[in-house]
This record gives C-alpha cells, sequence and structure tokens, in this order.
C-alpha cells in the first residue's frame, strides 16, 4: 500500500497463540501434560518434570527438530504400531492442527501460560495450608506472593529475567521441600522453569497471557447476539475494521492520501476551540477540494464556505470571472513567486470565505494547518524592488480568496 509518497509492503503473520495448558499443547502438536512427555516447550519426561538440577536448555524442544520428527513420523504412516511408537517416544500429536498449515515456531509461538500455571499452584497451596495450618504454609505463602509480583510485572529489565527465574526456582525448591508430595512432579510446577524464558521473548509475560485472549472472546461473545448470525465471521471483520480505523484516526494516523468522509475527517483534523460553526454543507462541498499549488511546498490545500453572488459584489467583485486586471495579477504572481510563465486557460472561478494549507520542505512538515480568512491581515515579505528596502516586513489584509 501507499503511505504517503513510499510504496510499502504490509504482511500479516502469526504473532503467537495463547491458551492454556491442554489446549496450548494440542496447538503446538505435543501430547497433553498427562503423557510421557508432555512439555511443549521442552523434552522432560513426567518423572522429571520437578527435578530442579533438569537441563531445560539441553533438551529443550526446538521447531527444527521437531519438524524432523513430524517428517519421520509421516514416513511411518504405513506401520501405525511404529509410528504410534515414536509419538510417544516424543510426546508428539499424531493429527495435524489446525495451526500446522500456517508458517510459524510451533514452541516459541505458543508459550506456556504464566498465569494458569500460577493462579493453579496458589490454589493448590492456599488448600494445602488451610487443612494444615502450618505455620510452614504462611511462609511458603509469603514467598508465592513475591513470586506473583514477579511473574505479573509490567516492566522488565535485563535484571529482572534472571530474578525472575531465580525467585521461582526458589519457590519451586521450597515447595518440594516441604510438601513433596502435592508438588512432586506437578506439571503446573515445571512450566515455572520456561517463563523467564517467554518473558523475555515477549517483553513481559501479560503480553502472552491467556486471560487477555479470555476477555477478547467475551467481548467478540457478547457481541454475537446484535449481528443477525447469518455470517458472523463477515460481521467481525467489519467491526473490526471499523475500530481499528477509528482507533488509528484518533491516534492521530489521519494522512491525506487516504480518502474517507468528509465528515469524519474534519472530525479527525486535530481538536481546536473554533467561535466559527462550519455547516454540513460545508464540510460535503470540502470533499470537492482537491486543489494543487504550483508550488510543492504548499500541500493538503482546502476551501470552505463559498461565497454566493450578493457576497462576491460587497467585497467589490463583478462575478465569478476573471476580469483583466485580476488575470495579469495572477501571471504577476506565477511569474513572481514560482518562477512560471503560466498563461491563464479558464477564467471561472470561486470565491470563499476561508482557506487552510500545509507548508512543507523535503517532506518535512514546517506549519501544519493554517487557517486563513477573509478580512484576515497576514505579514508578507516586501518587495525587494521597493525604494523602502529597509521595510522588509509588510503587512496585508485579505481582501478575497479564490480558487482558478
Ligand atoms: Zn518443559
Amino acid at each position: 500500500m501507499k503511505i504517503g509518497e513510499e510504496e510499502v509492503w504490509v504482511t500479516g503473520g502469526l504473532g503467537l497463540t495463547t491458551a492454556d495448558l491442554p489446549q496450548g499443547n494440542d496447538l503446538a502438536g505435543i501430547l497433553r501434560q498427562n503423557a510421557n512427555y508432555g512439555c511443549r516447550t521442552c523434552e522432560v519426561f513426567k518423572e522429571n518434570l520437578t527435578e530442579i538440577d533438569y537441563d531445560i536448555k539441553k533438551h529443550g524442544r526446538y521447531h527444527h527438530l521437531t519438524d524432523n520428527y513430524f517428517d519421520y513420523l509421516h514416513q511411518l504412516h504405513d506401520i501405525p504400531s511404529l509410528q504410534t511408537a515414536f509419538a510417544k517416544e516424543h510426546g508428539l500429536c499424531i493429527k495435524p492442527n489446525v495451526l500446522d498449515q500456517l508458517f510459524r515456531d510451533r514452541h516459541t509461538q505458543t508459550p506456556q501460560d504464566a498465569f494458569h500455571a500460577v493462579a493453579g499452584l496458589g490454589g493448590r497451596l492456599l488448600n494445602i495450608t488451610l487443612e494444615s495450618f502450618t505455620r510452614d504454609g504462611e511462609a511458603k505463602f509469603l514467598t508465592f506472593a513475591i513470586c506473583s509480583k514477579a511473574v505479573f510485572a509490567e516492566l522488565m529489565a535485563d535484571n529482572d529475567y534472571v530474578r525472575l527465574d531465580a525467585t521461582l526456582q526458589y519457590l519451586s525448591i521450597d515447595l518440594l521441600k516441604v510438601f513433596p508430595e502435592e508438588f512432586s512432579n506437578l506439571p503446573n510446577l515445571h512450566v515455572l522453569r520456561h517463563l523467564s524464558e517467554h518473558a523475555r521473548r515477549f517483553g513481559n509475560l501479560i503480553n502472552a497471557s491467556v486471560s487477555l485472549k479470555e476477555m477478547v472472546h467475551r467481548i467478540y461473545k457478547s457481541y454475537v447476539p446484535h449481528t443477525n448470525k447469518k455470517n458472523v465471521e463477515l460481521d467481525f471483520i467489519k467491526r473490526e475494521n471499523t475500530l481499528q480505523s477509528l482507533r488509528y484516526l484518533i491516534d492521530r494516523g489521519l494522512h491525506n492520501h487516504i480518502q474517507i468522509n468528509g465528515k469524519i475527517k474534519s472530525l479527525f483534523d486535530g481538536w481546536y476551540l473554533t467561535s466559527q460553526v462550519y455547516s454540513n454543507e460545508d464540510i460535503e462541498e470540502d470533499q470537492e477540494n482537491n486543489f494543487t499549488s504550483p508550488s510543492s511546498n504548499y500541500i493538503n490545500i482546502k476551501v470552505r464556505s463559498k461565497w454566493n453572488k450578493q457576497k462576491i459584489q460587497e467585497n467589490g467583485f463583478s462575478g465569478r470571472k476573471l476580469d483583466e486586471n485580476m488575470v495579469s495579477d495572477i501571471s504577476w504572481t506565477y511569474d513572481n513567486y514560482f518562477g512560471q510563465q503560466a498563461a491563464v486557460a479558464h477564467y471561472n472561478i470561486n470565491f470563499y470565505q476561508h482557506l487552510s494549507f500545509t507548508i512543507i520542505d523535503d517532506d518535512m512538515i514546517i506549519e501544519e494547518n493554517i487557517k486563513l480568512q477573509a478580512g484576515d491581515v497576514v505579514e508578507i515579505e516586501g518587495k525587494e524592488d521597493n525604494d523602502d528596502i529597509e521595510n522588509e516586513k509588510w503587512f496585508a489584509r485579505i481582501q478575497a480568496i479564490f480558487v482558478h
């Protein structure tokens, strides 16, 4: 698409898939967490899930290696017993999933969900503590609270990722020491080992949080009853398009090269207070505005509030035609200001009350949306051939604004 004067390529792609533990594994093509190898981020055996010394990096799942597994799995298609055995050995789903047709990294783009992992652990810890009322349980809750704060931090710097990993490991060691039966080989506890890496990849863990997606899902769901349910996908797309466009405009993304309805355009043109109220008619008229200046430094030229015949005559003009004096003035202007020898071919003109334009220099905006109107007094440069050379700044009153 064209943005400004530049042709740019716009592409879309999958950023990340957020899903709770079992569904996330499905989407990554990995068996669910009760399988022998049921972690979608590494190849941990189910009995080593919470082994603190387990080497995450060494046993990590990597997309290109998993691709090789799947290729081999495919080759075993005719020998189901071998295929199932191989799938089991690496915790792979034999059936492809909906995302498999997309270009993506099934492991890094389906991160573990911090919210479900941590909330699950918290619930379990709370139950044990309430049941036993041990002092140990209370102390663990303090550690747990510190961890939760670290996991859901919005701002994270380099040190924080390292600290997060250390804090979570400390919590794991603690929990396993005090409640070995309840926490040994618990998938949620294992997930903590992957969180710092996910946080580093996506900035923080909130960005990859399933709870955010669940909120979006709720918003969409609440919209369905307002449609006729005939083509919900299309209605969603239309709605999303409208909302994103409004968001774009509110973020001041308005550009001269994008054609939009004149009313919306004036709404998002920038906020200002004015005693002048433009009628709808003026704004409709504005849509026909498509003037260019002989100088490329003046862009976005717009006029508003067309003068009627009475107003034209009140201001000392005969009508909507250039007279001899005006033609010679225009020729002089082209020559003097723009260095162009121009002949005036069309004599029909229109007068307006308001004029606005933007001044640029090499695509840099010098002054945006300058507004002038008939009757305004403006400063202009003095003419060089004038005797009074000292007087470089002159003032002029805008007598009329016309377009030819
Ligand atoms: Zn893992």
